[in-house]
């Protein structure tokens, strides 16, 4: 692979050298499994090839044999390269142009570790930010991204440079809807658009328009559904991007591949030891649950807090035990058996000050986790908080926790 992947650096690399028109897609064409259902314009992509070489270059004389250096070219080809072909090594020969997920039947090998650069990110909408649905289960159904408030005809911009993978309609569902591929790894998709300003595999910058806002599809009002997905996988776009200011929480997103009894769960969470989580399904029964993950019905009743006869609702969180991820050392393992030394902390700051003790919530946590945290239990939480057991708790959430 990473000499096929040199050997097509060096043919772009020739190609723009000499000025030939670069089949992209028809040198990936060896490694596809499924040729791509629509022709490229190989001869767009050789104008945003030059363009991007025109941004990384400074104008050099070419005279007589090759003038620049070998290193010069090479960068440039590979950053056109990583637009030309977005985070290959993850998505490897996939590029399909019609599903939006194209794993969901698939099983695919999730990595155990995966950082995200997000530093070149730029906010979709112009106007204020305004999220008027956030990701996650909305009455019986799950809501697979954030919305934003925008007005018809508003500009929609690329939150990172990438390829357009998707520009395509579903009456019921996503209306008029992009999907890009960032050499991040990430892809984002923008849905309810009322036009398109950008065509299938071309090549945008992060904050290029890309289409105009609207109320298409399955919309109640205009808005832009806005989607992070990690190979086809849906992640709380709020956990990447602090939309209010326009920016990443972090310059680079580490995902983990969450195991449970040593094996992996392709879930995905920010914090290598942060507990799993699983949200009750419709027709979930703790069993069921407990067989999925390989755990037990007794050890999920222990870790939350419940009764092999307590009711399930649906979008209830379930808290699953982790083992740590394969990247932690051994000694780390070895440490997470010796009690957690900040309870001890929190209750000595308790005794000496009386004052109340907040937690804010962080991604994957419950009730249970904080009360365990905290050395406290959940009824005690439930009650300092005045809120049900089975609330869902949102990240950044303030909980009393003393
Ligand atoms: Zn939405």
């Amino acid at each position: 692979m990473k000499c096929y992947m040199e050997r097509r650096i060096l043919l772009i690399a020739c190609s723009l050298v000499l000025g030939l028109p670069i089949q992209a897609q028809g040198l990936k064409k060896n490694n596809l499994k499924q040729p791509p259902p629509v022709a490229v314009d190989a001869a767009r992509l050789d104008r945003y090839a030059s363009e991007l070489m025109a941004n990384y270059v400074k104008p050099i004389k070419v005279t007589g044999e090759l003038a620049i250096s070998k290193f010069d070219y090479l960068n440039v080809h590979v950053a056109t390269e990583n637009l030309m072909f977005p985070a290959d090594e993850l998505y490897e020969s996939s590029w399909d142009t019609v599903n939006i997920n194209p794993f969901k039947n698939v099983n695919i090998t999730f990595p155990d570790t995966y950082p995200i650069n997000c530093q070149s990110f730029s906010l979709p909408i112009d106007n204020e930010v305004k999220i008027t649905s956030k990701y996650g289960y909305r009455r019986r159904s799950m809501h697979s991204g954030t919305d934003l408030k925008v007005k018809v005809g508003d500009t929609i911009r690329a939150a990172f440079d990438g390829k357009v993978r998707i520009k395509s309609f579903i009456r019921r569902g996503y209306g008029y809807h992009l999907v890009l591929r960032h050499p991040n790894g990430l892809e984002t998709v923008y849905g309810h658009l009322s036009k398109f300003l950008v065509t299938e595999n071309q090549i945008v910058r992060s904050g290029e328009p890309i289409a105009l806002g609207g109320n298409t599809g399955r919309s109640t009002g205009s808005h832009l559904h806005f989607e992070t997905r990690f190979l086809g996988k849906t992640i709380n776009p709020e956990e990447i991007f602090d939309f209010a200011n326009g920016v990443p929480h972090k310059d680079e997103y580490v995902f983990h591949n969450v195991k449970v009894n040593g094996k992996k769960t392709n879930i995905y969470s920010t914090s290598a030891d942060a507990l799993a989580v699983h949200r009750v399904k419709k027709g979930e029964t703790l069993g069921l649950i407990a067989r999925m993950y390989g755990t037990s019905v007794d050890e999920l009743c222990k870790l939350n807090g419940i009764t092999k006869t307590s009711t399930l609702s649906i979008g209830q969180p379930i808290q699953l035990r982790t083992n740590k991820t394969a990247t932690e050392t051994p000694s780390a393992a070895v440490k997470q058996t010796t009690p957690d030394p900040q309870p001890a902390i929190v209750s000595q700051t308790e005794k000496t000050s009386g004052e109340p003790v907040y937690h804010s919530i962080q991604a994957g946590e419950s009730l249970y986790t904080v009360a365990k945290k905290y050395g406290t239990t959940v009824e005690k939480l439930c009650e300092l908080n005045d809120i049900k057991e089975n609330i869902i708790i949102k990240i950044g959430q303030k909980i009393r926790c003393s």
